[in-house]
């Protein structure tokens, strides 16, 4: 598989650390919001329940001060004086419960007999009221709750709780009536915080609302049937809680509701999400674009870190090019410092170094060392008749029958010498086989065939002298070994040009 490049890793990490933080942020502003909600739908139902409570017991106390009465009524009779009783039971009822606004009697007709007010208007009839009729078509069903009414005698809107009296043979008696201060729920719910939207209610079974916060006054006696909570609350839990719009206002709130242990009411208490939700969306909001700003931080830094090392590594390629380059420039002159420009034999220098190193690594291992002196025939004469460019020309071609026939083993060494004079170096070689390469070379040149004018064979011919020696520590040197050969040449030279002559160990000695 292809290696990445490091600027992709570096690019992804930085990717994931912004993608890292965006996402870390948002589930943390999730968790607390459905932190936010649990706890308004817990502090909702613990309202809901608080309120249940409350109602229940304000209508138990209400309720228990009627049943005294129907007793009273049903066994002492309807005299003057039981009558002038009951006025003031009845007062003392009403100003030792707040939320009674008035206690009333009313007789089988519907006409007025006691009430808790100071006076009696004995012409007013009460017979057409919802909870007279109920009274008047059912035997008894306990404790009645009325639709919520304007009070007749005090213009307040009160919750009418009434029971039936009986007469002692079973047949209808009347009705006593409790009035309940819708003003006193108002009052009580007023004292809950709930925030800027909220809302609580006191609703009967059937959906009439009976008291609610904000309170509007034609609101009172309205129905909520029909609605999302009412369905809620008859079809699918008595007690719960929901998300809901308000019908009375077009507020989403979170809803709780709960019925009331002993009457046919329910409660509902609500908080506006919006509004609960309003604190977290600014912490969101202001954390977002922190974080958001954040990783747009990152993330330019992390282009501009990716853009250096793209930078880095561009400028690294270039350098390790340029230093490629150097060094083949190196190679290249190292060849020419060591090279002959006219033949691209090795040169001077570089035999001289050789034939030192040749020279030791024969010592050392007792091994034979042969060197061939090579010297173009006549060749003052050649540049005299064709020209010094045409001799150029054909002492390279010598070089390269030269370098052709140079046996390819290690530290075997072509080189010009000097001139037209040309030395091969040949170690471990003994003085016949270097006469033998010497030899090849010699044929080489003549099988050229170049025209040679001044030369009484009419072709350019070379002459040779070989040496080979086993250079003795101490006593032999370098030089002696080109002394020889240089003797053989110029021997080959005395015999008549074009061969070979070898001088050997004993010869020279
Ligand atoms: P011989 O060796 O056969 O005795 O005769 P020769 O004419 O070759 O003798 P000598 O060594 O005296 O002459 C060598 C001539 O080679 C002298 C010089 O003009 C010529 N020469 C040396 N180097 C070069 C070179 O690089 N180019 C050319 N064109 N001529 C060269
Ligand atoms: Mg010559
Ligand atoms: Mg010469």
């Amino acid at each position: 598989m292809k290696r990445l490049p490091v600027t992709f890793w570096t690019t992804l990490f930085v990717t994931l650390v912004c993608v890292a933080l965006v996402a870390l942020d948002f589930e943390r502003s999730w968790v607390a919001r459905t932190v936010l909600l649990e706890h308004t739908e817990r502090n909702a139902t613990n309202l809901a329940r608080a309120m249940s409570g409350h109602a229940d017991d304000t209508l138990r106390a209400a309720d228990n001060s009627l049943a005294d009465l129907e007793e009273r009524i049903e066994v002492d009779g309807t005299g003057p004086r039981q009558l002038e009783r009951l006025h003031r039971l009845m007062v003392l009822h009403v100003r030792m419960l707040p939320q009674l606004n008035g206690m009333f009697f009313y007789d089988e007709t519907g006409r007025w007999i006691a009430n808790s007010r100071p006076r009696l208007d004995s012409d007013a009839n009460n017979a057409d009221r919802e909870y007279f009729r109920h009274h008047r078509e059912n035997k008894d069903t306990g404790a009645h709750i009325g639709k919520p009414v304007t009070s007749r005698s005090t213009g307040r809107w009160v919750i009418p709780l009434s029971r039936r009296i009986d007469k002692p043979d079973g047949s209808f008696g009347g009705v006593v009536l409790a009035t309940i201060d819708i003003e006193y729920f108002r009052r009580f719910y007023a004292s809950f915080d709930i925030g800027r939207d909220g809302a609580v209610g006191l609703l009967s079974d059937d959906g009439t609302l009976l008291v609610r916060r904000p309170f509007r006054s034609e609101a009172v006696g309205s129905s909520i049937a029909r609605t999302p909570l009412y369905d809620a609350y008859t079809q699918v839990a008595r007690t719960g809680t929901g998300i809901f719009r308000s019908t009375q206002d077009g507020q989403v709130r979170l809803n709780s509701y709960r019925p009331l242990a002993n009457y046919p009411l329910f409660v509902t208490a609500a908080l506006s999400k919006d509004e609960v939700l309003a604190h977290w969306w600014h912490d969101t909001l202001m954390r977002t674009a922190g974080v958001l700003l954040l990783a747009g931080l990152v993330a330019l830094f992390g282009q501009r870190l990716v853009r250096l090392m793209r930078q880095r590594l561009q400028a690294e390629t270039e350098l390790r090019a340029a230093r490629d380059a150097l060094a083949s420039v190196n190679v290249t002159l190292e060849k020419l410092a060591l090279q002959d420009g006219l033949t691209g034999l090795a040169n001077r220098r570089q035999f001289d170094v050789s034939l030192g190193n040749e020279f030791s690594r024969a010592t050392r291992h007792g091994a034979p060392l042969g060197l061939a002196m090579i010297d173009v025939d006549n060749f003052k004469a050649y540049n005299d008749h064709y020209g010094h460019s045409a001799g150029d020309d054909c002492l390279r071609a010598v070089a390269r029958a030269i370098r052709q026939q140079t046996p390819k083993r290690a530290g075997d060494l072509a080189a010009r010498y000097g001139g037209e004079e040309l030395a091969v170096l040949l170690p471990n070689t003994d003085a016949a086989g270097a006469e033998a390469v010497a030899e090849r070379m010699r044929a080489a040149v003549q099988d050229l065939k170049l025209p040679h004018a001044g030369s009484p064979l009419g072709i350019v011919t070379i002459s040779g002298g070989v040496a080979s020696m086993v250079p003795r520590r101490g006593v032999d040197h370098a030089a002696t070994l080109v002394e020889r050969a240089d003797g053989a040449l110029y021997a080959a030279k005395g015999a008549g040009r074009n061969r070979i002559c070898r001088q050997d160990d004993a010869a020279a000695t």
